[in-house]
C-alpha cells in the first residue's frame, strides 16, 4: 500500500529561539505569584501578549518563540527515517533542540494552529524528549537480550515514558494521535487513496520509534551531520553507507581533500 502513513506539519522557516520567561514580563516580583491569572505587563515582549491570548496555559520558565511570522508546511520525515533517534539526542544542549525543531518543527502544534501553547514551552519538550531517550534505551536492553517483554509494555501503555500518577496508578495516554482519511490521488483522477494521518510531530516520531523497534532495519549515525538513517537490504542505502545524504557525502570528501592538500 503505497503512501499509507501520512504526514504533514508546519514550521517557521526562520527558525526558532529560546526565551526566558521573566516575573517583570508578567508584571509581578514574585515569582510564585505567577498564575494564570495575571497578565502580561507593559515591558513584556510580543511573544509573552501572545501567549496570554490563550484561555489556558501553564507557566513555564522558557519557552520557543519564532523568529518571524512566517510560516512553512512540509512533510519533515520524508527522507528522515529516524528522526526519533536524533530528538532522543538532543535534549542535553540548547542549540541541539534548536537545531531539532529548527529542522522539524514543534512537537505538537505549530504555527497556524496556535491551540496547545504548552507545547512553546522548552520544559515540555525535555519532557518528551526524555521519554523517547528512555524508550531507545531500553530498546537497545532489548536487543540486548531479546526479552521485549517491558518494551511492548511501556510502548502500550506509555507508562514507562510517561509515568503514571502514583495516586491513581493511572496508565498515560496513547502514545500517538492519529485518523484514518481518504485523500484525493496526485493529479487528482482515480480512485481515493487510504491514509493514515499522524496528528502531531509528537505522534509521528512514536510511530517512527515502533516502525523501527518491529523492523530489521538497522539504523546509523551520519558521519557528518546528526542525522540518522536506516540501511540494509530494501532500504537504498548500503550497510557500509556513512552519509545520510550526497550532500553530506560529498562534505565529507571535500574535507578530506582540503586536508589532504594542507598536509
Ligand atoms: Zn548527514
Amino acid at each position: 500500500m503505497p503512501e499509507l502513513i501520512w504526514f504533514e506539519w508546519e514550521k517557521c522557516p526562520d527558525g526558532y529561539t529560546i526565551e526566558i520567561l521573566e516575573p517583570e514580563f508578567l508584571g509581578v516580583r514574585d515569582e510564585r505569584k505567577i498564575l494564570s491569572g495575571s497578565s502580561a505587563s507593559e515591558r513584556a515582549p510580543a511573544w509573552v501578549h501572545k501567549l496570554f491570548q490563550h484561555e489556558n496555559f501553564n507557566v513555564y520558565e522558557t519557552y520557543f518563540v519564532a523568529k518571524s511570522d512566517r510560516v512553512l508546511r512540509f512533510r519533515p520525515l520524508e527522507g528522515a527515517d529516524a528522526a526519533f533517534m536524533e530528538l532522543s539526542e538532543c535534549w542535553e544542549s540548547d542549540s541541539n533542540i534548536l537545531q531539532f525543531v529548527d529542522n522539524y518543527g514543534l512537537l505538537l502544534t505549530f504555527p497556524s494552529y496556535k491551540r496547545v501553547a504548552d507545547d512553546w514551552s522548552v520544559d515540555e519538550f525535555h519532557e518528551v524528549a526524555g521519554s523517547m531517550t528512555d524508550a531507545v534505551e531500553s530498546w537497545q536492553e532489548a536487543k540486548r537480550t531479546g526479552d521485549f517483554d517491558g518494551l511492548i509494555h511501556a510502548f502500550n501503555t506509555s507508562n514507562m515514558f510517561e509515568d503514571p500518577d502514583p495516586e491513581t496508578d493511572e496508565e498515560g495516554p496513547p502514545v500517538a494521535a492519529l485518523q484514518l482519511q481518504l485523500r484525493r490521488p496526485t493529479g487528482g483522477t482515480g480512485l481515493p487513496i487510504l491514509s493514515v494521518v499522524l496528528e502531531d510531530l509528537k505522534s509521528a516520531l512514536w510511530l517512527q520509534f515502533a516502525q523501527a523497534v518491529s523492523s530489521s532495519t538497522q539504523l546509523r549515525r551520519c558521519a557528518v551531520c546528526p542525522t540518522w538513517f536506516v540501511y540494509g537490504t530494501g532500504t537504498g542505502r548500503r550497510k557500509s553507507a556513512h552519509y545520510c545524504s550526497d550532500r553530506c557525502r560529498k562534505a565529507a570528501h571535500r574535507r578530506q581533500k582540503s586536508t589532504k592538500t594542507s598536509d
